[in-house]
């Protein structure tokens, strides 16, 4: 019984979760816990948009789209996309105000 408020982060292949540990490598070489920072190395700042599922604490190895392995967070996601894509020109620039 999940609820709208309930956010839960699993592989979105083999459902194994996350424990907090530093299972992900950066292409810098920097190793970290990937969701503490929301896929993005606090070394380089590079944003990953995949994650792959770390075999060694029990996953899968298969790479995902980092957001996929959010759970319960569609309705917030999609609000954010919508947010951070541009308006097209033909719109116009005019807040949405009636
Ligand atoms: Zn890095
Ligand atoms: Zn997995």
């Amino acid at each position: 019984m999940a609820t709208d408020s309930t956010i839960e982060i699993y592989c979105p292949h083999c459902h194994w979760e996350p424990d907090g540990g530093p299972h992900w490598q950066c292409r810098c070489g920097h190793v970290w816990d990937t969701f503490g920072t929301a896929g993005t190395c606090p070394q380089c700042h590079y944003r990953w948009a995949v994650t792959a599922c770390p075999p060694q604490p029990g996953g899968c190895g298969v790479t995902s789209p980092h957001i996929d392995w959010y759970h319960g967070l569609e309705a917030l996601i999609e609000e954010l996309v919508e947010e951070a894509i541009p308006a097209p020109a033909a719109v116009g620039c005019t807040p949405h105000e009636s």
